[in-house]
């Protein structure tokens, strides 16, 4: 099969579809890969990778659409790429349907085939493609709030693991999924107080199993919630509900009770946030605060770390490519139910209820 990997044109994308380590993956299977010019440029590299994998290198986004059969990206399309997505085309990438009716209605129009990362799933109801963007997030929750707890900027000026003869920071995690289990992992790893919080016995268990002695599982109540905000410097929110708002762990009035200088990181801010007063922000400006409490809550925030999200992506997203690009996508989808769940628009209608529900079109 073609395969075409354009470059990110989003504003502030550096991810990139395919390293060329997948290239190579691709090419080894006789299969034929077009990468844009400078595409891997943002996520560390280079054309003369993608060559040495085997890649053609080609100058403009037009020329690697109409060379390509399968185009393999991160980001869902924007306008200027609705007219360049063809009936020919199967397109893979997060799509984010649901958020964007223009685009839904474009690519029933372009009559392509959509599958969308996010909506792979597993059998358990586990969604395989976004668990990576969560371990990053995760992680990095800890590494940013470890820094705006630094005096100038604003947090209360404590180490996260202190140093010794005086006492570490305490870190409050809220939710012990994915991204609340690595961000307890990293601010444990730093030598932190931990204390996570869920209300699913089995993430509890598992924690408490897994962890070091300086993390401790707490059932998530607001009892408990209120006691630990009171002497915490650093609180992460990593709680979700799917397919709903997260819930409001951390309420106005609460911010009172915490200590001037307390940094609170809401990863859940793509699903409306579980702090009542988080509102989305953007890498440029990541902070603002609040009763003297300094609020985190960019929504992208792997973003931030293109190398690493980029490869954690591709190495959940390489096994469906190669798949796809072996089989074709009605084979590929009639012999793997995850990748199935990922169809969302084909050949000019939604075959995924809650898109067509979204904006009441027909599915
Ligand atoms: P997950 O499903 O693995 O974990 C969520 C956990 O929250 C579950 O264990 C659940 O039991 C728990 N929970 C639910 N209600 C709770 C409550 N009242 N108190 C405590 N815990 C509760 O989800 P995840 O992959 O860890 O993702 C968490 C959030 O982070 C999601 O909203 C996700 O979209 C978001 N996210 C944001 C970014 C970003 O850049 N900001 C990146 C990745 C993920």
């Amino acid at each position: 099969m073609k395969i075409g990997v354009p470059i990110e044109i989003k504003n502030h994308e550096n991810r990139v579809g395919m390293t060329p380590s997948g290239v190579f993956e691709l090419t080894k299977r006789n299969h034929t890969v077009f990468v844009q010019k400078n595409a891997g440029f943002g996520s560390g590299f280079f054309d003369s990778d993608y060559v040495k994998a085997g890649a053609t290198i080609l100058d403009t986004i037009e020329e690697v659409y109409d060379a390509a059969e399968m185009i393999v990206k991160v980001k869902e399309p924007i306008e200027k790429e609705y007219t360049l997505i063809k009936s020919h085309h199967t397109v893979f990438t997060y799509f984010h349907f649901a958020s964007s009716e223009a685009l839904t209605k474009a690519m029933i129009k372009s009559k392509s085939v959509c599958i969308a990362s996010e909506t792979v799933e597993n059998a358990d109801g586990s969604l395989p493609l976004l668990i990576p963007m969560s371990e990053v997030a995760g992680r990095m929750s800890i590494q940013q709030g470890a820094k705006y707890l630094e005096k100038p900027i604003k947090g209360r000026g404590i180490l996260l693991g202190g140093v010794p003869g005086v006492p570490p920071a305490k870190v409050l995690v809220l939710g012990a999924g994915i991204v609340g289990y690595q961000a307890a992992k990293m601010a444990a790893g730093l030598g932190a107080l931990v204390i996570i919080m869920d209300i699913n016995m089995k993430a509890l268990r598992y924690v408490s199993d897994s962890m070091p002695n300086n993390v401790i599982s707490e059932f998530s109540s607001e009892y408990n919630i209120r006691k630990h905000i009171k002497d915490a410097d650093l609180i992460i929110g990593g709680v979700l509900i799917k397919g709903a708002k997260a819930p409001k762990l951390i309420t106005r009035d609460m911010l009172k009770e915490m200590r001037p200088g307390t940094v609170i990181v809401d990863v859940a801010v793509d699903q409306g946030g579980c702090f009542e007063t988080t509102r989305p922000t953007t890498h440029e400006e990541p902070t603002y605060i609040i009763d003297d409490v300094v609020h985190y809550s960019v929504a992208n925030m792997p973003g931030a770390v293109p190398y690493t999200s980029t490869m954690a992506l591709t190495n959940v997203t390489l096994p469906y490519v190669i798949k796809l690009a072996n089989e074709g996508w009605e084979k590929a989808c009639e012999h793997s139910a995850p990748l199935a769940k990922g169809l969302n628009v084909v050949k000019g209608k939604i075959v995924y209820k809650e898109i067509a529900d979204a904006f009441d079109l027909q599915f």
